[in-house]
């Protein structure tokens, strides 16, 4: 065995060279120096034998012995390791002190392995401090020649080997590694058994490897065994490659698992709590939909409330559970064999198959619970309030019915006279339905006991069950007429449908079709379509919660004409229809919905635009105002309590004197109802609260009351230092309490002027009123010029009227030959300037004129040209309407009520009227109205003309001593 001297450096730990490596270590300055007299002493590249040391050790001092000190070393004093490895010496470099390790090792040296070697034992023990400050040289063995190790040893070498590479190459995240990892397995393939223990080494090398095992592949002289050694490391080190990798990637797994989990626990509880904010926002309704749906007739929630027990979360479950259960209740309730029955269970099917929390299910459970609230006719009472004729069967029906007319409404008799006769017929119809039905069932109990039952259709027989379900029966509708209310706003027409509802005992509903453009609004929206419902009808039963409520359909007049969204008023007319309402069709509810017990009352402010269809199955009932008489009776009786309780005062609070409430019935409200009466009353109990509140506030005693009487000066309140309040409202205080008056200013305003008539119209409110008919004549040739709110009928109406005056003219003494012409006669009427110029005649009627009054203007019209042409006036306090003739004659008008007591409200005192609408007068005019004004019938336009302007006032040619038969020849001609 060969031996040598050899310098020993010694290697940091854990650093190790292994043969055919190469290494760099810093080194300090004296080493360093001394390796550099080595390198300039020696003509080639000087060997050292760099022998790893066993433990870390400090430069400067020495470190006591390490504890795990392993069995290869020499002595247990001595820090190097056994085994080491012939080096030469690269190079020795200074790098610059920014890139030092440490500044005590200013020098880096580079090793390249060539052999191993022992350090012989010798006497000179070395130190920590002596070998890593000094090159000692010492007697170094090396190995004998290798042996070729066996061909299994190898074969097991390339294996661990090619398993550990492939593990790196795969593993490995850069390029360049894994092409290096490829190379070397390409090289264990063509690799010669005798090369495989230098191969051992270079891949121990190259690894990294831990110390222990570079130490222990170091300190293996020998091929065989050191391969053995190898082929141990591999394994061991692909096994935990393998392993940790495992690891990392279960790791990985259970992290992005537990991340998902954590993930979607935290959308849940963020939906849930979305979900407890919308049903708790949308009030105590369980289903909470968008529809917000109102609670059905059945209390759905009765026992879940109080349950209290468990958790929200709980709870929650609970409530959908107990939803969908009052809907299954609510479908088995349905009459067995109906349409909706059927149509109930299908859906209800949908909704089973269909996931909780999707669109669609939220759809169909909307529309089952539309579907089921309906009160179907035949269906399980449900409710306890289900349909009973217990009150049509008390004797005292009509008598109550009376009494529940006359306490909610004053006056009215002939309305109150004929809504009895209606309510009597309603009742007796009734009453025989049932009787009938008695009958029908008593009749067929027998024979479906007695008798087989034959069914009409064998194919089905298998199916039905041994006793059949019996088919749902439809009751007998009600045919009695459907009463249509016409009147102005504010006389109780609403109010005289609460009655008979409240008289019959039935549900009221209110549905105002004012407006309703759309078809879809009446019959429901098909269900295709988004944010779809069924329409007013079907709302309106559901809330009645009872097949044969009482609807009001209110302002049918002002329903929308037929437009490309259909026709609103066909619709309607199938639903007033008796021959059809018995299956309505809701495009929404899609089961044909039995309308015929329900009790249809309509109204309408005025006649002209309901359609004549729709108006020939209804009876019409006109209600047409109140005379101030009546309108103060009302506000006594009816709306002044109304008032108290709704500003939550007692009726000793406040008293308004009759003078006040005649005063502000008279100048704060001009109408035809009780509305804006109602209002100003209203006004006057506010203002008296607020001022009963103050007293109260400052201490006032709330027994002590003063009467007007009692304190007549201000002043005298001021003086006792007490707080008072006085009870009444005299006609002196609704100046500071409403304000200045609405209607004295219009009453001032006017005045007889040459060309200026009051006529008589009705509005479109169906409110009677006066209307001025202006004229005047402007320089022209002869033509009539018409402006205003008029319509084709008014235009040919003042036509006739300048053609009548025209023909008249010179008997009217307007011209001086009888066949001039008055416009074109030159007389200037009563303009200043040529007395030879032709006019034009210009005719206004201010707005507030409706179309349809045309025709009844002309009276109006013609006495407006006569006063113009001759200069007589009209006083300001007559009033006239009717419609005239080309001959002359003045025809009845419609609307007479409304318009005299319109007269009345604007304090005329003689009004002309169409002798043919004299009975008009007699029988609608209330006989107050009748002994305040002066009531003129004329027949003729003559007759008018001498009512307006007095008797004699125009001076007529010759016609008025035998004028008589000259009519009647004229008339004869034309
Ligand atoms: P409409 O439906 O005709 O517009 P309402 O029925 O709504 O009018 O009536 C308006 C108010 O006037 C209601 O408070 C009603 O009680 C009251 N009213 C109308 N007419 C009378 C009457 N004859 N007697 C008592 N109150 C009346």
């Amino acid at each position: 065995m060969a031996t040598a001297k050899l310098p020993v450096l010694a290697l940091p730990h854990p650093s190790i060279l292994l043969p055919s490596a190469r290494v760099t270590i810093p080194v300090s300055k004296s080493l360093g120096q001394l390796l550099l007299s080595l390198i300039e002493g020696s003509d080639a590249l000087p060997i050292v034998a760099a022998i790893p040391l066993t433990s870390p050790v400090n430069d400067d001092k020495t470190l006591p012995p390490p504890p795990d000190v392993s069995a290869n070393q020499v002595s247990s004093d001595l820090p190097l390791a056994e085994w080491g490895t012939a080096a030469r010496v690269l190079r020795l470099v200074r790098p610059p002190a920014s890139t030092r390790t440490s500044p005590q090792q200013p020098y880096l040296v580079s090793l390249h392995g060539l052999t191993r070697v022992r350090l012989l034992p010798s006497k000179n023990k070395l130190t920590a401090q002596l070998v890593t400050s000094s090159l000692q040289t010492r007697d170094v063995e090396y190995p004998p020649q290798e042996t070729v190790p066996s061909k299994e040893a190898v074969e097991r070498f390339k294996q661990a080997a090619g398993r550990l590479l492939e593990r790196l190459s795969r593993d490995s995240m850069q390029l360049s590694r894994r092409e290096g990892y490829a190379k070397i397995l390409g090289m264990l393939d063509d690799l010669q058994d005798a090369r495989a223990p230098w191969m051992a080494d270079v891949l121990m090398g190259t690894l990294n490897s831990e110390y222990a095992d570079n130490l222990a592949i170091l300190s293996t002289p020998d091929a065989e065994a050191r391969l053995q050694t190898a082929t141990t490391i591999f394994l061991k080190q692909a096994s935990i490659s393998e392993v940790s990798r495992k690891i990392a990637s279960a790791v990985d797994e259970s992290l992005s698992k537990q991340q998902k989990e954590f993930f979607l626990k935290q959308q849940l509880t963020a939906i849930q709590r979305e979900l407890q904010a919308l049903q708790k926002g949308s009030g105590d309704s369980p289903s909470g939909n968008a529809n917000n749906l109102p609670s059905g007739p059945i209390d759905t929630n009765a026992g879940t409330a109080d349950k209290g027990s468990g958790s929200e979360l709980d709870d929650d479950e609970q409530h959908e559970a107990d939803d969908l259960a009052d809907l299954k209740r609510r479908i088995e309730a349905m009459a067995v064999g109906s349409e909706e029955r059927k149509m109930g269970v299908r859906e209800w099917r949908r909704l089973k198959r269909i996931p909780q929390g999707s669109v669609e299910n939220g759809v169909i459970r909307t529309y089952l619970e539309w579907l089921t609230s309906i009160p179907w006719p035949n269906s399980a009472p449900l409710s306890p309030s289900s349909a009973s004729t217990s009150d049509l069967k008390d004797r005292s029906f009509l008598k109550n019915a009376r009494s529940q007319l006359d306490s909610d409404h004053f006056g009215l008799e002939k309305i109150k006279k004929r809504l009895i006769e209606y309510l009597a017929v309603v009742r007796l119809k009734e009453l025989n339905n049932e009787k009938e039905q008695q009958t029908q069932e008593q009749n067929s109990e027998p024979k479906a006991e007695g008798k087989e039952v034959v069914l009409y259709d064998k194919q089905q027989s298998s199916k039905i069950p041994s006793s059949p379900a019996p088919a749902p029966k439809r009751r007998k509708a009600i045919r009695g007429p459907i009463l249509l209310f016409v009147g102005p706003p504010g006389t109780g027409k609403t109010s005289l449908g609460q009655s008979i509802a409240k008289s019959l005992g039935r549900p009221f509903q209110r549905i105002s079709l004012g407006g309703v453009r759309d078809e879809a609004e009446i019959r429901g929206h098909r269900r295709t379509y988004v944010a779809s419902g069924p329409g007013l009808i079907v709302q309106a039963l559901r809330k009645a919660g009872r097949p044969d409520p009482v609807l009001l359909l209110d302002e049918i007049d002002k329903i929308g004409q037929s437009n490309f969204h259909g026709d609103p008023g066909a619709a309607l007319l199938e639903v007033l229809d008796p021959e059809q309402n018995w299956n309505f069709n809701d495009h929404y509810i899609n089961v044909p919905v039995d309308l015929s017990q329900v009790l249809f009352i309509c109204t309408a402010n005025s006649l002209d635009t309901i359609s004549t269809p729709l108006l020939d199955r209804c009876e019409i009932i006109q209600l047409s105002g109140y005379t101030y008489d009546e309108k103060m009776h009302i506000a006594r009786r009816f709306l002044l309590p109304k008032q108290l309780t709704a500003n939550g005062l007692e009726p000793e609070h406040v008293t308004i004197t009759e003078p006040a409430l005649l005063h502000i019935a008279t100048r704060y409200t001009r109408e035809a109802g009780v509305r804006s009466l109602e209002r100003a009353i209203g006004g006057v109990i506010r203002y008296k609260a607020v001022e009963w509140a103050e007293y109260l506030d400052k201490g006032g005693d709330p027994n002590v009351i003063h009467q007007a009487e009692s304190v007549p000066q201000e002043n005298q309140a001021a003086n006792s230092g007490k707080p008072t309040y006085r009870r009444s409202v005299l006609e002196s205080d609704l100046e500071q309490i409403l304000g200045i008056s609405r209607y004295d200013e219009s009453e001032m305003e006017r005045e007889a002027r040459r060309g200026l008539i009051y006529g008589l119209v009705v509005t479109g409110a169906g409110e009677g009123g006066v209307m001025p008919v202006e004229s005047i004549a402007v320089p022209g040739t002869g033509k009539l010029k018409l402006t205003g709110s008029l319509g084709d009928v008014i235009r040919e109406s003042g036509e006739l009227a300048l053609s009548w005056v025209k023909r008249h003219a010179w008997e009217l003494g307007m011209v001086d030959r009888p066949m001039e012409d008055v416009l074109k006669a030159g007389r200037g009427l009563g303009m200043p300037g040529s007395k030879e110029a032709a006019v034009d005649i210009h005719l206004h009627l201010p707005a507030g004129a409706q179309k349809k009054d045309g025709p009844s203007a002309g009276v109006a019209m013609t006495c407006a040209l006569v006063s113009l042409l001759t200069g007589a006036c009209v006083p300001s306090t007559t009033a006239m309407t009717g419609e005239i003739t080309l001959r002359g004659r003045v025809t009845a008008v419609g609307g007479i009520k409304e318009k005299v007591l319109g007269a009345h409200r604007a304090q005329m005192t003689k009004v002309i009227l169409p002798y043919a609408n004299r009975k008009d007068v007699e029988h609608d005019v209330p006989l107050e109205v009748r002994n305040e004004m002066e009531f003129v019938f004329v027949r003729t336009v003559q007759e008018a003309l001498e009512a307006a302007f007095g008797k004699g006032a125009l001076g007529w040619r010759g016609t008025v001593g035998d004028g008589a038969g000259r009519h009647v020849l004229m008339e004869s001609r034309l």
